[in-house]
């Protein structure tokens, strides 16, 4: 299924983002309303809604750990010494964009 949201119209250049990195299987970009110095999405190309939608599987385990040490790379790209991670888990977890992604944020 084609991704609807805002992030899968980034990830096919149908909107603009300030992209900061992107390889085969992540892309991540500039927050358009940030809420720290450094305020960065890591997102898997992949669409999956929510974090709560990785299987409890051995392929699952390895996509979220792909994509923890993908934010751990953007931020050592961005020369970030200290960094905070943050996901928003559904609509009562503050969830707004709905293909999952982790908020990368620094004010060091
Ligand atoms: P959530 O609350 O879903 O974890 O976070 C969604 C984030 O996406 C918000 O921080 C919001 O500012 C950001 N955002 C929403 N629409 C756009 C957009 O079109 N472009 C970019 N770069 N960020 C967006």
């Amino acid at each position: 299924m084609e991704n609807p949201t805002v992030f899968g119209k980034i990830i096919r250049r149908e909107l603009p983002a300030d992209i900061v990195y992107e390889d085969e299987e992540f892309i991540a970009f500039k927050d358009i309303r940030p809420r720290s110095k450094v305020h960065i999405l890591v997102c898997p190309k992949e669409y999956i809604p929510t974090l709560a939608h990785y299987p409890e599987t051995e392929e699952g385990a390895l996509k979220l750990g792909r994509l923890m040490l993908t934010a751990n790379k953007v931020a050592r790209l961005l020369g970030l010494e200290g960094y905070f991670l943050r996901i928003h888990v559904g609509e009562k977890g503050g969830q707004e964009v709905f293909h999952v992604h982790v908020h990368l944020r620094s004010d060091a």
